[in-house]
């Protein structure tokens, strides 16, 4: 569930390897990617996505992925030998460095279930991945003020919109956490108002974000809103912003990062 729309970058597919990776807060791990074709990828910054391949068998192969993750690109991913083939995540761009090109993601880490969290918790320099840039799903139209509502996933989205915005922007971003000591230092304009908040242990994702969004006292004018995070805060945001605050659809970019299960608690 989303209405960000895929760019398809010139890059294809960026065949590269991981050069380091560290535990950044008790439930964050950034991987640090390097080499082979990372210099062609194009950091826009904000919320850039990709699709990330990641090895899931000794004999996985790169080599033959698609360039792009269209309609065509993933039939002739899932046409691929399921014995070699690699599993397929999505992530953010949390940071870029150009000389020499270093790309790191922040996986989060949400217990056992799963291909990426887990792989990232143990993998060692030299894992072999690719990616496919998917762009940016941060369209500002130019509006008044800003409202960035989002999960522990959406951190590392949340967390580069606001470094790569105006200066001058204003706003107001809410992170919803499990655990507050996973909160990251932002470099917000001074005008934009990041309010961390905690969800109760057990308790649903927007939990304490949406109930915190809806008692906003919205700032006057034109606002361009980003949600994203678990479905329910993706959707519920966006629910509030366009059938309670009258906001034009096309001024709220929203998508669903991941969806509770009924049986995996964050
Ligand atoms: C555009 C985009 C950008 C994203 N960027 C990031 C990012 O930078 N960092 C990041 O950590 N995630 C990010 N995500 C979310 C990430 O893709 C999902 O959490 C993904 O499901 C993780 O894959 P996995 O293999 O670990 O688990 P999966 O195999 O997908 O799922 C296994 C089980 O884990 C559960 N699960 C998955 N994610 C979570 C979670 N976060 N909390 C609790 N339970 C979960 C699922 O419900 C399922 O039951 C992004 C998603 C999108 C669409």
């Amino acid at each position: 569930m989303s209405n960000i729309a895929v760019e398809h970058a010139p890059s294809g597919l960026v065949r590269t390897s991981v050069v380091a990776r560290e535990a950044i807060s008790p439930h964050v791990v950034r991987v640090t990617l390097g080499g082979g074709d990372l210099p062609l990828f194009e950091f826009k910054g904000f919320d850039q996505w990709f699709r990330l391949a990641i090895p899931v068998h000794d004999a996985d192969r790169f080599d033959n992925l698609p360039s792009t993750f269209a309609l065509g690109g993933y039939l002739r991913y899932l046409a691929l030998p399921k014995a070699t083939r690699p599993e397929i995540r999505n992530y953010t761009a949390r940071a870029w460095r150009a000389s020499p090109a270093r790309l790191d993601i922040d996986f989060l880490q949400h217990g056992d279930h799963g291909v990426a969290g887990p792989w990232a918790a143990t993998v060692e320099p030299g894992a072999e991945v690719a990616l496919i840039d998917q762009g940016c799903g941060w369209k500002d139209p130019g509006a008044d003020w800003r409202l960035l509502a989002g999960d522990e996933t959406a951190m590392p989205a949340i967390a580069g919109i606001l470094r790569d915005m105006p200066r001058d922007a204003v706003g107001h971003a809410f992170i919803e956490l499990f655990d507050a000591r996973d909160r990251q230092p932002l470099d917000a304009p001074d005008a934009v108002r990041v309010h961390w908040l905690e969800r109760s242990p057990g308790a649903a994702p927007g939990d304490a974000l949406l109930p915190a969004v809806r008692a906003l006292e919205f700032p006057p004018g034109r606002v361009y809103a980003f949600a994203a995070g678990e479905s329910a805060i993706a959707a519920g945001v966006r629910r509030h912003l366009v059938s309670e605050r009258d906001v034009p659809k096309n001024d709220v970019t929203f998508c669903s990062y991941w969806k509770r299960s009924a049986t995996v608690h964050a």
